[in-house]
Parts: C-alpha cells; structure tokens; sequence
C-alpha cells in the first residue's frame, strides 16, 4: 500500500520535533501536525520560560550579596512587563528555530489539531485525511486540577507566562517540581508566597535531608510553606480570591496558581479507532521501543508517562528513529537520569536517595552541610549540602544529591562518574578543584552514617 508519508507525527514538542527531524534527516517522508506552538510544552511553557523567570527571580539576591563584596547598589525595581516582552521575543525565536529546522529537512508542517483515524491515517482539524506506514504520538501532557468549589478561579503552570502583572500575593498549591519552582520565582521577584502541600514534607520522591534542606531554605527565603495542608474552596472577593482550607484557615491573595501533577494529551485523540491501550492515567502504553499495542503506532515523550523531562523525551524520540527507520531495535535508557529541581537553592540529584539505597543494599553516606565562600562576605546563612550515597560492600556510588548553586550543573558531570559505574574510591583519587563548592564531592573522606 502507498502512503502519504513515512512518518506522521503528532505533537511538535520535544519529542515529536526531534523525531521528526532525524527521520527526515534519513531520508524519510515526514509530516508533523503541531496545534498550538512549535517547540511544545519545554520551550513555550516550560524548561525554557520557566528558567528565564528564575534567573530573572535571582537578581533580587545577587544585588543583597554585592553588598557585602563593596558594592553600592541604588534604587532596585523589577519591570514585570519589560522581563516579559524580552522573554517573549526569545521564545519567538526559539519557535522559528524549531520550525526553521522542521522545513529545512523538508518535514511538512500542519499547524492544527490531529487525530488517529485508524491504524495508518491521521485526520486534521479540517477534516483532510492523511496516511502514513508509521505514526508517532507525542501529543505531551496538561496541568491536572481537581475538582473542588471555586477550581474555575485557579490558574495553572501554562498561564504564568501570560500574565500580564505580577500578582502581589500568590499561593501556590503543590509540592513537586513546579510548585517549589515557582515558588521561588514570585518570592524572588517581590510576591508574598504561600504554598500549600497535602503531605508531610515537599518533592516526594528525593531524598529525605534533601526535601528537608530545600523546605528549610525556602522558608528562609521567605515563603509561607504549610504542609499537611488542603484548600477545601476558593471565592472571589472585591479584590482578589479567599482560599478555606481544610484546617480551618482563610487566606487572602491575587492569585492561586495550582502545580498538581500533569495529565497525557490523549482525551478525543481516537487512540480507540486503532486499538492503542491507554493506562489508568490516560497515559499510552507502550513497550520497551515506545511501540503502541498497534503496531504502526508508537508514542514517546510525557504522552507515555514514563519519566516528564525534555532530555529523556528526546531520548525516547532518537531510539524510536533508530529501531523504526535504522533497522536497529533501540530501546531509550531510563536508569540513572540525572536531573535538575530549579528552587532556590537549586537542586541536582541523580540515582537512589538514602531511603531508596538503604532499602536495597547496605549502604555508607557521605554528607556535608557548609556555608559556601561567596555567602560569608555577603553575610548570607545559606548552606549547601553534598550527599554521596554508597554500597558497602561494592563501594559503587549508587546516588549523588547537591543543594545550591550551580547544583544542576554539577550534577550533569557527577551523572557521568556515576552512569559509568564510579566507586568511592574514584572520587577519592580524583584531585579537587579548589576553591569551588564542587570540590567537596571529591573530599569527603568519613562516611557520616
Ligand atoms: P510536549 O513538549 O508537551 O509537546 C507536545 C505538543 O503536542 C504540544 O506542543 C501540544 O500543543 C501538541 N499537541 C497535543 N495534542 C495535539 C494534537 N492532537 N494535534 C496536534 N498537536 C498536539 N523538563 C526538563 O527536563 N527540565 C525542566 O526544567 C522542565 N521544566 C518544566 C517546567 C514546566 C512548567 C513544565 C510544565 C514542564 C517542564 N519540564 C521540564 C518537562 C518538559 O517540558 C516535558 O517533559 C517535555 O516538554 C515533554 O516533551 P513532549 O514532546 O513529550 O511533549
Ligand atoms: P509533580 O508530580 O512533580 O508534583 C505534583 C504535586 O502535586 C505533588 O506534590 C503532589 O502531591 C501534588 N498533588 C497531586 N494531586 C493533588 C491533589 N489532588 N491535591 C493536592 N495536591 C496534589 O508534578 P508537577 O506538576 O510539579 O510537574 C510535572 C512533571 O514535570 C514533573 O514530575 C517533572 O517530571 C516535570 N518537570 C520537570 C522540571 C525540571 O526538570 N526541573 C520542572 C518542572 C516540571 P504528592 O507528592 O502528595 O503526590
């Protein structure tokens, strides 16, 4: 049977435009259908924005630390809509770059919705049918907001870099990534942060001492962090909303912005006209080649809920090119994934906490908790901490975690010492670069536990 095209893909995200374009790279015949922004979620409303704002947030410290190094710093302001206008010509051009490399390759662009008609034909929102020998699903995820009175008033992670004014007051409810990111953000650029989490402690997940570290520190900061805490409704008032809680509590504020969780782009997607099974959540179900229970279709990226960050989307959409265009069965590695939280501090984290290494093997930690150089002149209390999680017996580095500056950066090279199988003892002949905070990886001689 002919085809329209090799390739369909469907999402110009991450994962759909790198796919895309390597494919076609290849020699492939490739159409992409994207319904909103080239770039997706990473660079329109995610990685990408999102990091600009916290660099933009970090300012207001930086000038408070001058201080103390001699500086006189004057009058300080932050213009929301200059930040914002700037932050909008750079995602302008990141979205002409992404679509630039799209049609450089010749990858035909649809700039609408598209849907699975069967197991080989895609249908646009004008009602055009067209074919393809393989389809690919990465249609990303959405914010998830539950029901409760009032959730009409919420806004969410995909709204803050639309907003026309920085909200004065701003509660945020969540504890994960994008809640203690944002977090900081607006307490950076001058709000009044409260943030809600139901559970005991934020970033469920990472490392105990970790969580514990980054709470402490953000409430130094000067966030209202309350755990174990539930917002039950939320009304509009003369000049803002008032959020009940479950404890009885009543806060006021300009903006609540809900950070709970992620849903998969796959409601009205007519995965059922091709047989493709979802899981619980909605998420494609796919195998260890990101291949669909159709075997034309594969999907990669946040659709299939396997772990939402770019970098692994990416991953996921190389492998998926190699097995299905390169004759050569990939399947995207999803062990030891360095990855970054952008709080304030920062954290970087790669393999196993202590809970997780201590439940599997007998384990010896290394740990240390400092003051770093710049803080002291600039009279600032913050502490680092750096955390080796090790196995007894093998001395193998099992996990790393870093708190504080530049602590994504680093955690990017210790992910290389550790993917390659780096023992204790490989840091320890490793010579320090001094004077950084990163040296302390290397000299931490006596295990602390
Ligand atoms: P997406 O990038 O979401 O792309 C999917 C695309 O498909 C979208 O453009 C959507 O419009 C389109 N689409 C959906 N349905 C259809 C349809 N039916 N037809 C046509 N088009 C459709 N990850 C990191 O690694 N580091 C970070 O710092 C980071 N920060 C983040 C901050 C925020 C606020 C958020 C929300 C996410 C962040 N992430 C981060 C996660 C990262 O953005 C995602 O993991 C990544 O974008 C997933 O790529 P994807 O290709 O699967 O989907
Ligand atoms: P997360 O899954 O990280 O966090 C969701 C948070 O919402 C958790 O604290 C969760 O609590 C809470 N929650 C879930 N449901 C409810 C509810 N019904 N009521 C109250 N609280 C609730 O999701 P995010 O939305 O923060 O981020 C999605 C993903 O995007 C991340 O997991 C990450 O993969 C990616 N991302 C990556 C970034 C990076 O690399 N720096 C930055 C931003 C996002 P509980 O813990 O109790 O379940």
């Amino acid at each position: 049977m002919k085809y329209d095209y090799d390739l369909f893909v469907i999402g110009g995200g991450s994962g759909g435009v790198r796919a895309a374009r390597v494919a076609a790279q290849g020699g492939a015949k490739v159409a992409l259908a994207e319904e909103y922004r080239m770039g997706g979620t990473c660079v329109i409303r995610g990685c990408v924005p999102k990091k600009l704002m916290v660099y933009a947030s970090g300012y207001a410290e930086m000038m408070q630390d001058a201080e103390g190094f001699g500086w006189t710093i004057g009058k300080r302001s932050f213009d929301w809509g200059r930040f914002i206008a700037k932050q909008d010509a750079e995602l302008d051009r990141l979205e002409g770059l992404y679509r630039k490399g799209l049609s450089g390759n010749d990858v035909s662009i649809f700039d609408s919705r598209a849907t699975v008609k069967d197991s080989h034909t895609v249908e646009l929102a004008s009602g055009e049918l067209l074919t393809a020998k393989t389809i690919l699903v990465a249609t990303g995820g959405h914010p998830f907001v539950p029901d409760f009175k009032g959730a009409e008033y919420v806004k969410t992670s995909a709204d803050m870099f639309l907003l026309k004014s920085r909200p004065e007051r701003v509660l945020i409810v969540g504890g994960g990534y994008i809640a203690c990111e944002f977090a900081g953000i607006f307490n950076g650029l001058g709000s009044e942060v409260t943030q809600f989490y139901r559970g005991a402690q934020i970033l469920r997940g990472f490392d105990d001492e970790v969580r514990g570290h980054v709470a402490e520190e953000m409430i130094n900061k000067g966030i209202n962090l309350h755990v174990g805490t539930v917002v039950t409704a939320i009304e509009k008032t003369g000049d803002g909303l008032r959020v009940a809680c479950s404890n009885g509590s009543i806060t006021d504020v300009d903006m609540v912005m809900y950070a709970t969780g992620r849903v998969p782009n796959t409601a009205g997607l007519g995965l059922e006209n091709a047989g493709v099974e979802l899981g619980r959540n909605g998420e494609i179900m796919v195998d260890q080649y990101s291949k669909t229970t159709c075997d034309s279709i594969y999907a990669v990226g946040d659709v299939t809920d396997r772990m939402a960050l770019t970098p692994v989307a990416i991953r996921e959409a190389m492998a998926f090119v190699e097995t299905v265009f390169n004759n050569n069965p990939s399947s995207p590695d999803h062990e030891l994934i360095a990855t970054a939280v952008f709080t304030q501090p920062e954290i970087g984290t790669v393999g196993l906490s202590e809970e997780d290494a201590r439940d599997k093997t007998e384990i010896e930690v290394y740990a240390a908790a400092f003051r770093p150089m710049a803080n002291v002149l600039a009279g600032r209390d913050e502490r680092m901490l750096m955390k080796l999680i090790v196995e007894k017996h093998s001395q193998k580095v099992l996990g790393c975690h870093i708190v504080g500056p530049a602590a994504g950066e680093m955690i990017q090279l210790a992910g290389v010492a550790i993917k390659m199988g780096a023992t204790k003892q490989d840091f320890d002949r490793t010579v320090a670069v001094h004077p950084t905070a990163a040296e302390e990886l290397v000299t931490m001689k006596e295990p602390v536990r």
